[in-house]
């Protein structure tokens, strides 16, 4: 062991003793960088979703070292913490959350690490909904680019703040990226405001947000907890709904249960069209106008 490696080890011991009593699993993460002295390394941020890690990226530069938490086939919904990602929590200086209870794991994370309280406190945590007006405790804010340029703020002053040397970088990378973005957001507007067609029906109640800042009505939503089947008395007013409002397209997700849609579909006589809800992926840095883009084209085709 070099004189450098225990340096480091002094600086991560809170952490790794957290995890001492699990199995001592080789660290598969990449991070060679902790045997580096904390002073000459780069800050670590680590995110919690695909949307998240692509602004972080966007801000970051090359001036900081960003993971995302989530690996790239798992979604928010379903993801469960294991020790080793507990550790790289731990083991990160700034942890960048979505927020509004997407991240329930977390209570976890810092009730575990109480006794070792070291760790947990060099933590910055943006939670990057900050600000930002949230409907019906629903999650999905990055849907909407208004929400978007919120939490690239908040990330962009929460790594200014944990990093300030490198606050010239960050500064500038934010204001490019939110003049891109305020670029996606005037494209919508001006589409969306040239189409007759205003209300949709969705799988998963993803898309409230952007209905809500682009002028749509989510008029249904097929399932609206994530992991729960919906009741036939819900599917009956979903139904209903359709019928009385002469909806005649359904959004899809790739992650929905294809047998409550099909069946819907089949009855009642509708398109189906798929959106992404950029809850899976392995984004870079433009992955998220991308993505938003695509997600335009698909609701342009079902209701201009
Ligand atoms: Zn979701």
């Amino acid at each position: 062991m070099t004189f450098k490696r225990l340096i480091s080890l002094t600086v991560v011991v809170a952490s790794l003793a957290l995890w001492s009593c699990q199995k001592n699993e080789p660290d598969s993460s990449g991070k060679a960088d902790i045997s580096r002295p904390l002073a000459s390394d780069k800050l670590r941020v680590l995110t919690t979703t695909a949307p998240l890690y692509s602004f972080t990226l966007n801000i970051a530069g090359d001036a900081a070292h960003v993971e995302n938490l989530l690996p790239s086939g798992t979604g928010p919904h379903d993801f469960s913490l294991s020790p080793l990602d507990a550790k790289k929590v731990t083991d990160a200086h700034v942890l960048v959350i979505n927020g509004v209870g997407l991240e329930s794991w977390l209570d976890k994370v810092i009730d575990s690490a109480g006794a070792q309280k070291s760790a947990v406190e060099m933590l910055v945590i943006v939670d990057t909904s900050n600000g930002i007006g949230t409907m019906n405790r629903d999650p999905h804010i990055w849907l909407s680019p208004l929400n978007a340029i919120i939490q690239v703020r908040n990330i962009s002053d929460a790594l200014i703040k944990a990093d300030p040397r490198n606050r010239d970088i960050y500064a500038a990378n934010a204001e490019a990226y939110i003049i891109r973005l305020n670029n996606l957001d005037r494209e919508i507007s001006d589409e969306i405001k040239t189409w007759s067609k205003k209300k949709f029906v969705a799988f998963h109640s993803a898309f409230g947000y952007f209905a809500r800042d682009y002028g749509l009505h989510q008029a249904a939503v097929i399932q609206e907890t994530p992991e729960t089947e919906p009741s036939p008395r819900h599917i009956a007013s979903v139904i209903k709904t359709i019928r009385s409002k002469g909806i005649k397209s359904i959004f899809t997700e790739t992650r929905a249960s294809h047998k409550i849609i099909s069946s819907l579909a089949n009855d009642l006589g509708l398109k189906v069209y798929s959106l992404d809800t950029l809850e899976k992926g392995e984004p870079g840095s433009e992955w998220y106008e991308e993505r938003m883009r695509a997600n335009l084209a698909v609701f342009k085709e079902a209701l201009k």
